[in-house]
């Protein structure tokens, strides 16, 4: 049990769908017991129009203690946003005092948590550290990862990378990945309810979800314009989803909204999570380069076509079919895909459905509020050099 009896005040801060669905149930379990005081911070796409405004989501979950700040006022450059949430966030802990700090990921909003956490002195804890992928979001999470006390990662390859990044390994916890939690047949919201609510008549369909890759900007006209053409000359349904906020999304929007204007598409900016991931589940593909296609759509063993290099190196499952963007190839993956019926994935892939009772058996303990906040580089390197470089 937690030594003091003085209350710990813990916030949760959340800047897309993408973190908010991994947060929810961490923000849930500590919200139902009184000795946390749980605020969250909420900025970035949950407060733009254009992105679904879902801030909404997150006022109708019941969470209280919510603190809105807009980090986008006219520059969209993902620099500036971050140096806003700096600003924004340092004047939230300079007024409310957290003991720790919770983060989740790769985005600018968690490194301008980190930021402005550990430079004031506040623990910050931070959710899928570790992990590789592709775009400036690879350099973004492991900038995250070093300004964070407390990691709790996905799985033991993460962790291991995180020991070679010089974190100590005490501070590590394997937690699985939280979006797990409501993805258990008792949280799942029945299908008929979530294709109503987004008015979706389709039978068969696929989910088209894509961002841009922002270090490879110069290619993103070509490979926007080759998916969109592939998936209009397949012939199939498809629910669109809008990208995030990252450069390159507005020329994205634009391609759908110039193209698939038409009955077999069906284009939302952004939908509720458990209501995405009812679709998703009853869906034939997911095609694009979101980690929905690498996390949830293989627990739901439904096939992906993962494209480009966004989410490179992220995973080897069977059920994930990775294609360079070229308009064969996709269509013959879609083909591929909607004939194939529910895929085989790896049993090894920690699905883990308690995330969250292990992340407040952590936070309900001593132990990592004893965690110093004067980090110490956990040096391996003799060992890394002996073993291959002598
Ligand atoms: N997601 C959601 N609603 C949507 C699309 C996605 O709740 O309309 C969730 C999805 O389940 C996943 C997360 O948002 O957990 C990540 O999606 P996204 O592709 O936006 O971002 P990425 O993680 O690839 O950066």
């Amino acid at each position: 049990m937690i030594l003091s009896k003085v209350k710990k005040k813990v916030v949760f801060l959340t800047g897309t769908r993408a973190d908010f669905g991994k947060l929810k149930s961490l923000i849930s379990v500590l919200q139902s017991d009184s000795k946390f005081i749980v605020d969250v911070f909420v900025t970035g796409m949950h407060l733009q129009k254009k992105y679904g405004f879902t801030v909404n989501e997150i006022i109708e979950a019941g969470f209280k203690n919510i603190f809105k700040f807009k980090n986008f006022v006219n520059d969209p450059s993902m620099e500036v946003i971050l140096a806003n949430t700096i600003k924004g966030f340092s004047k939230y802990i300079k007024k409310n005092k957290p003991d720790l700090i919770v983060i989740h990921g790769d985005r600018v909003e968690a490194l301008a948590g980190a930021i402005a956490g550990a430079i004031n002195n506040v623990l910050v804890s931070h959710i899928e550290g570790g992990e590789v992928s592709g775009t400036i979001d690879e350099s973004i999470r492991h900038a995250v990862s070093k300004f964070s006390h407390i990691h709790f990662t996905t799985d033991m390859s993460s962790k291991k990378r995180l020991i070679q990044l010089g974190e100590k390994s005490s501070n590590i916890f394997i937690l699985g990945s939280p979006d797990f939690d409501l993805m258990k047949p008792s949280k799942m919201i029945p299908l008929s309810i979530a294709k109503d609510y987004y008015d979706i008549n389709f039978i068969e369909y696929g989910i088209l979800l894509f961002h841009p890759v922002t270090t490879e900007l110069h290619k993103l006209e070509k490979d926007t314009k080759t998916l969109v053409a592939a998936v209009k000359k397949s012939k199939k349904n498809f629910i669109v989803i809008y990208p995030n906020n990252d450069s390159g999304s507005q020329f994205i929007i634009e391609e759908y909204l110039k193209n698939l204007d038409c009955e077999r598409f069906k284009l939302f900016p952004s939908l509720r999570f458990e209501y995405f991931l009812s679709l998703l589940k009853a869906s034939k593909l997911i095609i694009g380069n979101s980690s929905c296609g690498l996390r949830e759509a293989p627990f739901f063993r439904v096939p992906t076509i993962n494209i480009g290099t966004r989410q490179n190196r992220r995973s080897s499952l069977k059920s994930i079919i990775n294609i360079p963007p070229m308009q064969g190839k996709i269509l013959h993956a879609i083909n591929a895909s909607f004939n194939s019926g529910k895929m085989h994935t790896n049993p090894r892939l920690n699905f883990n459905l308690d995330s969250d009772k292990k992340f407040y058996q952590i936070l309900v303990g001593n132990k990592i509020w004893n965690i110093p906040h004067q980090k110490n580089f956990h040096d391996i390197s003799s060992i890394i050099y002996n073993k291959h470089f002598k």
